[in-house]
């Protein structure tokens, strides 16, 4: 029998979100566990609210600080065999076409930080990580399973789950909510002083695009279209066959929820005076989908003292330095080298050794997630400058491509170099 048919389960780690950070987190602690502890009977238990794995999402970016760590969990090889390399990412002036800067990635960006730049596909990251998760035998996803609420007793907390018009009661020593930007934990703790993420004003339309509409024109290349309030970014993924379309504008839509379908006119409208090959990339779009954009403060609520926040759940981003995804893997990464980087067992910590530990993992994690969103929100804004200072910022970013091109990505280098695949 399912030890969750009777409704009620003890676990090591109860992981609420079967996302990227969840799925990451799970991996990271098996595969830890296994090199570091190979006698502890860690038992990790993924509750996820959709029926079946999602195909929600687009591309994504992955920067080698990511792509080491996913070389350690030895999922890179696959990814590499469905994702993009772009050689380079071109900037234009959204209007006229002319460009504006040539960042190199490609064969430089791995020979600077030993392993690749890519471009993915959500879902095929994300079927990647579950294949992984469903051959380690002490990882089991659970669909189906939406949080609903938590019981708080005086020295533990249980979860309650709806699956099947049913109420499911968990326990767990430790809990990781992975649940994305809107936390249904969070929000079930009931906290008057709950920092919610606030949206931004800022909305993605994004769509995938079929690559050989385009004679090739964007098979090796990101290409960044600016203007005053808005950009563009088109890159291939799914190895060049389709192109991951996403435009980011301004102002105007208060809807909570992820990928409500959008009408292509309304973009249009939005484009009308754009660059041809700008207008001629929207003209193919279909299945057009708008993501209202969220950010906040890194928020880890200590409220129940065996729970965890990881990925955008912790730390809602803006996507303009492309780094969510990326800071939910190194959060995986971080949490499973501090469980596992001291002598004993931790299951057999007491209470309050683990809820230290878990406030050291928040503190280490701090500076870092908030540098990078704060990078997010200033490239938001430099991104999307109005002439006369946006003139100022091409001339900068002209001078910058043609003297010192490797300036403009090893800028980055406190980001993209740092290593997180020691656990
Ligand atoms: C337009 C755009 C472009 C982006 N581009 C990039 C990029 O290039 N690079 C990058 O690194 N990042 C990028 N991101 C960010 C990235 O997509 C997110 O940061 C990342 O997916 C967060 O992962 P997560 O696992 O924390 O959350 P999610 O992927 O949102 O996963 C949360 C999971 O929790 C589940 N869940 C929710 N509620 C419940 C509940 N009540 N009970 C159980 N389960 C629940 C959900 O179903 C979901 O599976 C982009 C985001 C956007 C919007």
């Amino acid at each position: 029998m399912n030890p969750l048919d009777d409704g009620k389960f003890d676990n090591s780690i109860s992981i609420i979100g079967g996302g990227i950070a969840g799925l990451t987190a799970a991996l990271c602690l098996s595969l830890t566990a296994k090199n570091k502890h190979p006698k502890q009977q860690l038992n990790i238990q993924i509750f996820e609210a959709t029926k079946r794995p999602t195909e929600e999402g687009a591309g994504l970016q992955l920067s080698p600080n990511v792509t080491h760590i996913l070389r350690k969990l030895n999922l890179l090889d696959d990814l590499i065999a469905k994702a993009g390399q772009p050689d380079n990412i071109i900037m234009a002036d959204g209007k006229t076409g002319r460009q504006i800067a040539d960042i190199p990635l490609g064969a430089y960006a791995t020979k600077r930080y030993g392993a690749p730049y890519l471009v993915v596909h959500r879902r095929d990251l994300h079927a990647i990580l579950l294949d992984a998760v469903n051959k380690r035998s002490n990882i089991k996803v659970n669909f189906n399973y939406e949080l609903i609420g938590i019981n708080q007793f005086a020295d533990h907390a249980e979860l309650i789950f709806e699956n099947h018009g049913q109420q499911k009661y968990i326990n767990a020593q430790l809990y990781i909510a992975a649940d994305g930007v809107w936390s249904p934990t969070k929000q079930a703790l009931n906290l008057k002083n709950l920092n919610k993420p606030q949206f931004s004003q800022h909305i993605a339309w994004r769509t995938l695009l079929d690559a050989d509409k385009f004679a090739n024109k964007y098979k090796t290349t990101t290409h960044v279209w600016l203007g005053s309030q808005a950009h563009i970014i088109v890159y291939p993924i799914s190895q060049g066959r389709k192109l991951n379309f996403v435009a980011f504008t301004e102002g105007g839509f208060k809807q909570k929820s992820w990928a409500q379908p959008a009408d292509v006119e309304d973009l249009k409208t939005h484009l009308s005076d754009w660059h041809p090959d700008v207008q001629n990339l929207v003209s193919q779009a279909k299945d057009l989908k708008i993501w209202p954009l969220c950010a906040g403060e890194p928020e880890y609520q200590q409220a129940i003292s065996n729970f965890l926040y990881v990925g955008d759940a912790a730390h809602p981003t803006l996507p303009y330095q492309a780094q969510g995804a990326a800071m939910a893997i190194e959060d995986a990464a971080c949490l499973a080298n501090l469980l596992y980087s001291q002598n004993d067992d931790w299951l057999t910590w007491p209470a309050e050794k683990l809820a230290n530990n878990l406030r050291m993992f928040e503190a280490s994690r701090d500076a870092r997630v908030t540098k990078t969103q704060k990078t997010a929100q200033q490239n938001a804004k430099i991104f999307h400058l109005s002439p006369p200072i946006s003139w100022a910022r091409d001339v900068y970013l002209k001078f910058i491509s043609k003297f010192l091109r490797q300036r403009l990505l090893s800028r980055l280098d406190w980001l993209y170099a740092k290593r997180y695949d020691n656990f």
